[in-house]
Protein backbone atom coordinates (compact mmCIF):
# COMPACT_ATOMS: atom_id res chain seq x y z
CA UNK A 1 0.00 0.00 0.00
CA UNK A 2 1.09 3.26 -1.21
CA UNK A 3 -0.21 6.78 -0.40
CA UNK A 4 0.00 9.97 -2.36
CA UNK A 5 0.59 11.92 1.01
CA UNK A 6 -1.44 13.43 3.98
CA UNK A 7 -4.49 15.81 3.90
CA UNK A 8 -4.78 17.70 7.03
CA UNK A 9 -8.30 18.82 8.62
CA UNK A 10 -9.26 20.73 11.34
CA UNK A 11 -12.93 19.65 12.93
CA UNK A 12 -14.32 22.61 12.23
CA UNK A 13 -14.44 21.47 8.49
CA UNK A 14 -17.87 20.42 7.11
CA UNK A 15 -17.18 17.70 5.61
CA UNK A 16 -15.75 16.15 8.21
CA UNK A 17 -18.75 14.98 10.81
CA UNK A 18 -16.92 12.87 13.28
CA UNK A 19 -15.22 10.14 10.38
CA UNK A 20 -13.47 11.14 7.25
CA UNK A 21 -10.17 10.58 8.97
CA UNK A 22 -7.50 7.86 9.64
CA UNK A 23 -6.10 9.82 12.37
CA UNK A 24 -7.79 12.41 14.97
CA UNK A 25 -6.04 15.05 17.57
CA UNK A 26 -8.27 16.19 20.06
CA UNK A 27 -8.31 18.98 22.31
CA UNK A 28 -5.88 17.18 24.66
CA UNK A 29 -3.77 15.89 22.06
CA UNK A 30 -4.58 12.30 22.77
CA UNK A 31 -4.12 10.74 18.86
CA UNK A 32 -7.53 8.97 17.86
CA UNK A 33 -6.96 6.55 14.97
CA UNK A 34 -10.05 5.73 12.89
CA UNK A 35 -11.06 2.00 12.59
CA UNK A 36 -11.43 1.94 9.14
CA UNK A 37 -9.26 3.59 6.22
CA UNK A 38 -11.31 6.81 4.73
CA UNK A 39 -10.02 7.09 1.80
CA UNK A 40 -7.38 4.66 -0.68
CA UNK A 41 -4.96 7.89 -1.71
CA UNK A 42 -3.79 9.94 1.29
CA UNK A 43 -3.96 9.19 5.37
CA UNK A 44 -6.36 11.94 6.31
CA UNK A 45 -5.74 13.87 9.75
CA UNK A 46 -7.97 15.80 11.58
CA UNK A 47 -6.98 18.40 14.31
CA UNK A 48 -10.26 18.98 17.12
CA UNK A 49 -11.27 22.77 17.20
CA UNK A 50 -11.06 25.83 14.86
CA UNK A 51 -7.24 26.62 13.46
CA UNK A 52 -8.21 28.96 10.54
CA UNK A 53 -6.87 31.88 12.78
CA UNK A 54 -3.56 33.55 12.88
CA UNK A 55 -0.71 30.81 15.12
CA UNK A 56 -0.55 33.60 17.34
CA UNK A 57 -3.87 33.03 18.42
CA UNK A 58 -3.50 29.56 19.10
CA UNK A 59 -3.79 28.68 22.76
CA UNK A 60 -1.33 26.52 24.41
CA UNK A 61 -3.75 23.18 23.45
CA UNK A 62 -3.66 24.06 20.30
CA UNK A 63 0.55 24.57 20.15
CA UNK A 64 0.33 21.20 21.90
CA UNK A 65 -1.87 19.53 19.19
CA UNK A 66 0.55 21.03 16.58
CA UNK A 67 3.44 19.35 18.06
CA UNK A 68 1.61 16.17 18.35
CA UNK A 69 0.59 16.82 14.94
CA UNK A 70 3.63 17.34 13.56
CA UNK A 71 5.00 13.94 15.42
CA UNK A 72 2.59 12.39 13.73
CA UNK A 73 3.30 13.35 10.20
CA UNK A 74 7.03 12.64 10.77
CA UNK A 75 6.24 8.89 11.73
CA UNK A 76 4.03 8.48 8.60
CA UNK A 77 6.44 10.36 6.17
CA UNK A 78 9.10 8.08 7.85
CA UNK A 79 7.11 5.10 7.04
CA UNK A 80 5.52 5.39 3.98
CA UNK A 81 8.61 8.05 2.66
CA UNK A 82 6.39 11.34 2.09
CA UNK A 83 8.22 14.91 1.01
CA UNK A 84 7.33 17.62 2.73
CA UNK A 85 5.53 18.40 -0.82
CA UNK A 86 3.24 15.46 0.26
CA UNK A 87 1.40 17.23 2.90
CA UNK A 88 -1.41 19.26 1.87
CA UNK A 89 -4.42 21.04 2.89
CA UNK A 90 -7.61 19.64 3.01
CA UNK A 91 -9.44 23.08 1.16
CA UNK A 92 -8.48 26.67 1.45
CA UNK A 93 -10.37 26.98 4.26
CA UNK A 94 -9.42 24.10 6.00
CA UNK A 95 -7.55 24.05 7.95
CA UNK A 96 -7.55 28.30 6.91
CA UNK A 97 -4.98 29.86 5.05
CA UNK A 98 -2.31 31.12 8.09
CA UNK A 99 -2.36 27.72 9.36
CA UNK A 100 1.89 26.54 10.24
CA UNK A 101 2.97 24.93 7.63
CA UNK A 102 6.36 25.29 8.19
CA UNK A 103 6.28 23.81 11.75
CA UNK A 104 5.38 20.51 10.42
CA UNK A 105 8.88 19.27 9.49
CA UNK A 106 9.20 15.75 7.83
CA UNK A 107 12.73 14.88 9.44
CA UNK A 108 13.94 15.96 12.79
CA UNK A 109 17.12 16.96 11.58
CA UNK A 110 15.04 19.93 9.61
CA UNK A 111 14.00 21.11 13.00
CA UNK A 112 17.33 22.71 14.63
CA UNK A 113 17.97 24.21 11.18
ZN1 LIG B 1 -11.46 19.44 5.79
Amino acid sequence: MQYYGIVVHHSACPSINGKGYDFFIGKDGTIVPASEQTDPLYIHVCLEGDFSRRREAYSAEEKEQLFVLSKLIMKLSATFRFEQDDIFPHTITCPGSSFPWSELVISPEDRYH
